[in-house]
């Protein structure tokens, strides 16, 4: 093995996504969000196993992760678009069967004149000032578009990762007020807002990172593994440096170990000299910068000459190197590399 290991566990994905449908009533639906190739951890797999443990509708963000999604599941389950209905997708709307969630004036009308009948979903704004009809304007035209018979009427949560915000009711009432009396299933919330409580499930939860073992599920199964090979390791000695621009120089004899694994395989400079990473039990600190392809690493401290170390696994969570990094784990994920060996695992066992 040369490049590093990136072990998925489809059995975690698929418990993350039972779990977060059991804080949900029996009527309310889970969907799972899969955009972004089921966030960096592979769209084909993944949603697979999100349809063998029972979800029956997937959201992406654009019409073309619908058309992979399309062909990884077949026909039947529902497959939404977030980016709605923009210029040049019709036919893949049409064909591969897609419900764009329809974003503006613009959108409903290019869908009703290519596509009248073809089913459809509307995306209000609450607030966030990202995608959906302002209140105003669906003020206007919602009587109108609800004789359409939309699938689904959905708003998302600008701030639901901080549970005592204020925005969070704000847009819980804004979201009451123009879907007051509709006969039309309604969605507001994704992994933080199931989290927050029953007001906030309406008929449809949309969660995406807690499937994914990521914040702000934190009794979320640990999905991702990633392992890096040891290349090569040598003795420094005390004042010698480490890596580029000396960003490291020994203050004592130092075993350090080189790995493959660098900034063009997502993982973040803002690491260098910070993070750790894990021999089984054992934290083993970065040293100096990351580079594109290598990372060096203190293993002074270890009875054994490692063969690989762990920088994703059960003692750094996606989340924990995030903090390092100054991101979150949402973009820790995306950012996993395309030259990891990719491993899907079933279970831990
Ligand atoms: C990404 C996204 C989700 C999923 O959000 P998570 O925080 O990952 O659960 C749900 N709805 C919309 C509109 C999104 O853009």
């Amino acid at each position: 093995m040369s490049t590093g290991r990136l072990t998925i566990d489809l059995d975690a994905v698929a418990a993350n996504w039972r779990a977060l449908d059991a804080k949900t009533g029996q009527d309310v639906q889970t969907a799972a969000v899969v955009k972004a190739d089921a966030y960096g951890l592979g769209v084909a797999k993944v949603a697979r196993a999100l349809a063998a443990a029972g979800a029956r509708r997937f959201f992406v963000a654009v019409a073309e992760e619908g058309a992979a999604l399309r062909e990884a599941l077949g026909p039947g389950p529902e497959i939404s678009i977030f980016a709605g209905h923009m210029s040049g997708d019709t036919d893949m709307i049409h064909d591969l069967g897609l419900v764009p969630m329809l974003n503006s004036v613009d959108q409903l009308t290019r869908h009703f004149e290519a596509l009248p009948g073809h089913p459809f979903g509307v995306q209000l704004d609450t607030g966030m000032n990202r995608l959906g009809m302002e209140p105003a304007e669906w003020a206007t035209l919602r009587d109108l578009i609800v004789s359409q018979n939309p699938r689904l009427i959905m708003s998302h949560l600008a701030c639901a990762d901080e549970p005592t915000h204020l925005m969070n009711r704000q847009q819980l009432d804004m979201f009451h007020e123009m879907t007051e009396g509709l006969d039309v299933p309604r969605s507001l919330s994704a992994t933080g807002g199931i989290l927050m409580g029953a007001d906030y499930h309406f008929d449809l939860t949309r969660p995406g990172i807690g499937l994914y073992g990521g914040l702000p599920f934190d009794s979320a199964e640990a999905v991702v593994t990633l392992d890096l090979p040891v290349v090569q390791i040598r003795d420094v000695a005390a004042g010698e440096s480490v890596g580029y621009s000396n960003a490291w120089i020994a203050e004592h004899p130092t075993r350090v170990a080189t790995v493959n694994g660098g900034y063009a395989d997502g993982l973040a400079r803002a690491i260098s000299n910070h993070a750790v990473v894990f021999h089984q039990d054992t934290p083993c600190p970065i040293l100096g910068r990351v580079s594109m392809d290598l990372i060096t690493v203190d293993v002074s401290h270890l009875k054994e000459t490692p063969k690989a170390l762990t920088m994703l696994g059960d003692h750094q969570s996606p989340d924990d190197l995030a903090d390092v990094a100054g991101t979150i784990g949402y973009e820790v994920l995306t950012q996993l590399g395309a030259r990891y060996a990719r491993y899907y695992a079933r279970g831990r066992g």
